[in-house]
């Protein structure tokens, strides 16, 4: 059955306490969810299996995708036990930060980063509690580092700690990734979020390891570090998408330059087919309120405008009061920003990038069908591209270009549809197109489904002439 969203943008949805209800899960379903997130730096192996099958209970009960996807922690830098609640933290205050296991006070905080005194030295910049508090480093000596309060605040136990420039001294995977990487491919998941990845290494390892136990997965390469950004090209040659992670991002560069980072992240991943989301704090305030501000709003929509394929919600409807309406907001800003994408803002840059390079002879054949696929659903206003697809690249190549039509992608394997689903516009459908009949037989269920109209145009992307070039060809199927 295909039941289509009313926006192309995919909405990532973190599932926590405030969403793991089957009643919320249904409710952010019909709204507008299109893939879920579970965060694995929170939870215990009995909540993530309980999330796990309510998620995939919901969408079969809704008979619409939903695929999830699993965040590992990574190495995740965090402020250990406090004596108390919390402690107020004052400009000038001296305090030492330690990686023994004590109780924290206000004058000694311990760290769960235990190689700390290696990775600092005098005048490093320590960021506590998402960058809010600013330690300056004064001395190392052996397992402690004395600081001086910059700038103060409240620091709660548990609040991470970035350390901006500083050369991590624990690998990106970390033991506790492969332990939960080892569950949750028995529990059959097959896309990864990897945290804090330096390098193409990073992506490397996941993917072995998942060899290792017999699977293959698709990775997310969470992009929060400042390694990450100088290394992006060589992990987008590896990586099946990406994730611009604002939270660590905006802490470990300087935040004033997380917009520019942003479209030129989405650039990148867009010219080589890589879906990418963007994370973080999209409508935060809506964890409170049943409104976003202005600014989160215009955010949303700006994203969606410089080619992001997803947006996520993180404590929106992990923790929020108001999921539903949360998802439901989103999927309106999305709805309204896709329909005047042409009229606001050209989205041809890609088409001419490609035209440039076909000129000088660099384009493939499956770049070019993608391309004129687009074009040709624009001009024959064609409600559905058809596209047959083996690993779901030819779809993901049509979607860059954002076409108004929907892709189908097609293919039997439930996985390979999964992960389809992550680019703009791109809806899977579970069947097998290898015999000569299927197109027409799939364009009359979409006739009688009441989703094409006689006289309307499909056109349909096939691989025809030559096994090695791929998608080859594109043809009209007048309805
Ligand atoms: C982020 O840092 O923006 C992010 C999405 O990662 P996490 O939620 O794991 O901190």
């Amino acid at each position: 059955m295909i039941s289509l969203p009313t926006h192309k943008t995919k909405i990532v949805c973190t599932v926590g306490p405030a969403s793991r209800s089957s009643a919320v899960l249904t409710g952010m379903m019909r709204k507008g969810m299109s893939i879920a997130r579970l965060n694995f730096s929170h939870g215990t192996f009995e909540e993530h299996e309980r999330d796990i099958s309510e998620i995939r209970a919901a969408a079969a009960s809704l008979q619409r995708p939903c695929p999830l996807f699993v965040d590992l922690p990574g190495p995740k830098i965090r402020v250990g036990a406090l004596e108390n609640e919390a402690v107020l933290l004052k400009k000038g205050d001296a305090v030492t930060i330690t990686t023994l296991d004590i109780r924290g006070t206000r004058s000694i905080i311990p760290v769960t980063y235990t190689r700390l005194p290696e990775s600092v030295s005098p005048g490093s910049i320590i960021y506590l509690s998402d960058g809010f508090i600013e330690l300056r480093v004064e001395d190392v000596t052996g397992n402690e580092v004395r600081c001086v309060v910059v700038v103060g605040g409240q620091l709660l136990k548990g609040k991470g700690l970035n350390l901006p420039g500083a050369k991590m001294l624990v690998p990106s995977l970390t033991e506790r990734d492969f332990e939960l990487m080892e569950f949750a491919l028995k529990m059959g998941i097959g896309i990864f979020g990897i945290s804090f990845v330096e390098s193409a290494e990073d992506i490397l390892r996941a993917k072995e390891f998942a060899g290792s136990r017999g699977k293959s997965i698709y990775t997310i390469a969470k992009i929060e570090r400042t390694e990450a950004v100088e290394n992006i090209d060589s992990i987008l040659g590896v990586t099946d998408a990406l994730m611009i992670a604002r939270g660590d991002l905006g802490v470990e560069v300087p935040i004033e330059e997380v917009p520019a980072l942003q479209k030129e992240l989405i650039r990148k991943a867009n010219l080589c087919c890589r879906p990418v989301i963007t994370a973080t704090q999209m409508l935060e305030s809506m964890v409170d309120n049943n409104r976003p501000t202005r600014a989160e709003a215009t955010d949303v929509a700006n994203a969606i405008l410089d080619g992001t394929d997803a947006v996520m919600l993180s404590e929106e409807t992990a923790i929020g009061n108001f999921p539903v309406e949360t998802v439901e907001m989103m999927a309106k800003i999305s709805r309204n920003i896709e329909g005047k994408r042409r009229s606001i803002r050209s989205t041809s840059f890609l088409q001419n990038l490609l035209r440039e390079e076909l000129h000088k002879g660099k384009i493939t054949v499956p770049d070019t069908i993608s391309l004129n696929t687009s074009e040709a659903s624009d001009v024959l206003d064609a409600p559905f591209i058809l596209v047959p697809t083996s690993q779901g690249m030819t779809a993901r190549r049509i979607s860059r270009f954002r076409p108004e039509s929907w892709i189908l992608a097609v293919n039997e394997d439930q996985r390979i549809c999964d992960f389809a689903f992550f680019s703009y516009g791109v809806y899977p459908v579970i069947m097998d197109a290898s015999g000569d009949e299927w197109s027409g037989d799939f364009v009359e269920y979409l006739k009688d489904s009441g989703l094409v109209r006689t006289g309307e145009r499909i056109i349909v992307t096939e691989g025809k002439y030559s096994k090695e070039a791929g998608t080859d060809s594109l043809g009209v199927i007048t309805v």
